[in-house]
């Protein structure tokens, strides 16, 4: 006779991750974590997924995560993968948080960080979301998949489909900076350019996905990638020893970081692991040239209206209008935040500072952290003595035309 509790026990033997299922962000509706799942079809919100962080209290350590391999993949438990033989690992995730002395310094900042994701594979942070989203792909079974891009997010898709023998397709627009094209191309992706911007190959990958069963990884519109994307959240918390900083600046296009760390903070809460209730304030920093978040926000929106003519250097930050932006400015708020557009002439000089100062070249979008931070500061709205961590989310090499 096998007891309930035993039954539940079992659940978990061969399973590393404790995924529950999927909750729509916009409405009550719930579904299978075992069926292929895009957005909510009754609501068209994103869904996000939910884990039984009851037993993971119960059961894991946090201190034991430390001791595991590097990477993502050893935070296995709050990752949507279930047998360990889906992971698809390129080396993503463990960056480093580095201590900005002289930068703080110039600043007047005691505690100042960057959390530098250039290291990853593919030279941005798009690794993180992508390696989960291609490895759940792969668990369910999908065998093609497509994605619109604003440059860094068709390359780590290129990479990790290739890694997965899954076949991809990539719509990016004509002008994207040429490292991504030919990282994507050499990867074995065919890539389709596009006269327009992400959201116009956003439009054609979704018709494309319709018509040929692709499966749409494009951001928010499937579950998975803010997942990876969190992971960074649980590495800032360890890294601080379990208290997170007092801000985070990140430079927000489809908003799948920062949505991704609110996320990984609440869970952290929920299970205990976090030593004070304190939560840093989110910064969403954009260019002058395409905020739509920051105007949404300045006017109390809960909506972001979609921006035209959207214009920058800082192509990850080329997005007219994320899918979940009524998400990103929930949180935003919820954490006391705030949204800072910034120049391109400015975030290029930020860029330079950064080399100058700290041998880290930025790429751009990571660049326009250090240009809101100034500002913040000469408005009062940062302290000398806060913990304050930018996030330079990918390499100014692949910048390079
Ligand atoms: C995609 C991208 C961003 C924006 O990331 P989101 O999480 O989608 O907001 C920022 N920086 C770089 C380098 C990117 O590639
Ligand atoms: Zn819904």
């Amino acid at each position: 006779m096998v007891s309930k509790l035993s039954i539940r026990e079992n659940e978990y033997i061969n399973t590393s991750s404790y995924l529950q299922g999927l909750d729509c962000s916009g409405c009550t509706k719930q579904y299978s974590h075992e069926q292929i799942h895009t957005y909510c079809p009754e609501c068209q919100s994103t869904l996000l997924v939910r884990y039984d962080l009851k037993s993971i209290s119960n059961r894991v350590d946090r201190a034991e995560i430390k001791m595991r391999s590097n990477g993502m993949w050893r935070w296995k438990e709050v990752l949507p993968v279930k047998d360990p033989v889906n992971f698809v690992y390129l080396g993503e995730g463990d960056t480093p948080l580095l201590r900005l002395h002289n930068l703080g310094k110039d600043l007047g900042l005691t505690n100042l960080y960057v959390k530098d994701e250039s290291i990853n594979p593919t030279g941005s942070f798009k690794a993180r979301g992508l390696a989960a989203a291609v490895s759940k792909a792969k668990e369910l079974g999908i065998e093609k998949v497509i994605i619109p891009t604003a440059g860094n997010a068709g390359g780590a898709m290129a990479a990790y489909a290739a890694r997965a023998n899954l076949k991809a397709l990539i719509y990016m627009p004509k002008d994207t900076p040429i490292a991504n094209i030919e990282e994507s191309r050499k990867m074995g992706a065919e890539v389709i350019l596009v006269d327009g911007l992400i959201s116009d190959a956003g439009g054609m990958a979704g018709e494309k996905a319709k018509a040929e069963g692709w499966f749409d990884l494009s951001t928010f519109k499937e579950p998975y990638r803010v997942e990876g994307k969190k992971i960074m959240g649980y590495e800032l918390a360890e890294s601080f020893n379990w208290s997170l900083p007092d801000v985070i600046i990140y430079p927000t296009g489809g908003g799948t970081g920062l949505v991704g760390m609110w996320k990984a903070f609440a869970e952290m809460e929920e299970m205990g692991w976090l030593r004070d209730s304190k939560k840093p304030r989110m910064v969403a920093v954009q260019a002058e040239g395409c905020a739509p978040v920051v105007k949404a926000f300045e006017e109390g929106l809960s909506y972001c209206d979609f921006w035209t003519d959207a214009q920058t250097v800082a192509s990850g930050l080329r997005v007219p209008k994320s899918f979940a932006d009524k998400i990103i400015l929930d949180d935003l708020r919820a954490s006391k935040g705030t949204a800072v557009a910034v120049s391109d002439q400015a975030l290029l000089s930020s860029q330079d500072k950064l080399g100058r100062l700290e041998g880290i070249f930025a790429a751009p979008e990571g660049a326009a952290t250090l240009t809101a931070l100034e500002k913040l500061i000469e408005e009062k709205w940062i302290q000398p003595d806060e913990q304050v961590v930018l996030f330079n989310t990918g390499t100014g090499l692949k910048y390079l035309n």
